[in-house]
C-alpha cells in the first residue's frame, strides 16, 4: 500500500563571523529549488549595491523597535552596533507550505531561536556554523572586501574571536574552505536533512 508523505520546512539557520564566507554561500544557496532566504531587518546603513527588500529591509531605529513591540521578530538582536532581525510572519508560512528556509543570523539570534518557545519552530531548527580557517584569513578576507573602515574590521574580528568559541552549541559545523566546497558540504547537510524520518508527516 502506498503511503502519502509530506514535511514541514527546515529552518536552516547559518552563524558565521563577518568575512567568513557566508554571504556568498546563502548568494548561491538562493537559487536552491524548494528553499527561500529570509530577508532580515536591520538599522544600519546599506552598503553599496545593496538592494532594499533583498539583502536587507533597511528601517529606522524607531520604525525597528515599533516592531519589536509589536511582537513582529521571530528574534532580534543589537550586532556591531545596530539592530538586526528576522521577521517570524513570512518563516511560518513558508515553513507550514513545507519551503525550507535560510536565516543568516549571529550567535545571540541562534541562541534565541533554539530557546523559542514553540515547538513548530524548534523541530524545523537545523543551525549549521560556517568557522573561518583562522583570524589572519579572515583579517584579509575582510580588508580585500574593503566594505569597512579598519576600525570596523577590528571590531568585526573581536566579536569574530568570540563567536568563533561558540561552534560547538550548533549542530553541524563547517570549516570554511572554497566557495565551492562550502557549499557541496552545505548541500550534504540539507539533503540528509531532507531526508530525517521525523520530519515526514503521514498524511
Ligand atoms: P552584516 O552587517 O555584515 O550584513 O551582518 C552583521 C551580522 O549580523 C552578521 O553576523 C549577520 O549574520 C548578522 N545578522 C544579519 N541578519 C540578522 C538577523 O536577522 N538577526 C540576527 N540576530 N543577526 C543577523
Amino acid at each position: 500500500m502506498s503511503k502519502q508523505f509530506t514535511r514541514c520546512g527546515i529552518l536552516f539557520v547559518v552563524s558565521a563571523p563577518s568575512g567568513a564566507g557566508k554571504t556568498t554561500l546563502c548568494d548561491a544557496l538562493r537559487q536552491t529549488p524548494n528553499f527561500t532566504y529570509s530577508v532580515s531587518c536591520t538599522t544600519r546603513e546599506p552598503r553599496a549595491g545593496e538592494i532594499e527588500g533583498e539583502d536587507y529591509h533597511f528601517l529606522t531605529e524607531r520604525d525597528f523597535l515599533e516592531r519589536v513591540r509589536a511582537g513582529e521578530f521571530l528574534e532580534y538582536a543589537k550586532v556591531h552596533e545596530h539592530y538586526y532581525g528576522t521577521l517570524q510572519k513570512p518563516i511560518r508560512a513558508h515553513l507550514d507550505e513545507g519551503v525550507d528556509v535560510l536565516i543568516d543570523i549571529d550567535i545571540q539570534g541562534a541562541a534565541a531561536i533554539r530557546q523559542y518557545d514553540d515547538p513548530l519552530i524548534r523541530r524545523a531548527l537545523c543551525d549549521v556554523f560556517i568557522m573561518p580557517p583562522d583570524l589572519d584569513e579572515l583579517r584579509r578576507r575582510l580588508t580585500k572586501r574593503g566594505t569597512e573602515t579598519a576600525e570596523q574590521i577590528e571590531l568585526r574580528l573581536t566579536t569574530a574571536a568570540r563567536e568563533m568559541e561558540l561552534w560547538r552549541d550548533y549542530r553541524y559545523t563547517i570549516i570554511s574552505q572554497s566557495m565551492e566546497e562550502d557549499l557541496t558540504k552545505f548541500r550534504h547537510i540539507m539533503g540528509a536533512e531532507r531526508y530525517l524520518s521525523r520530519r515526514l508527516v503521514l498524511a
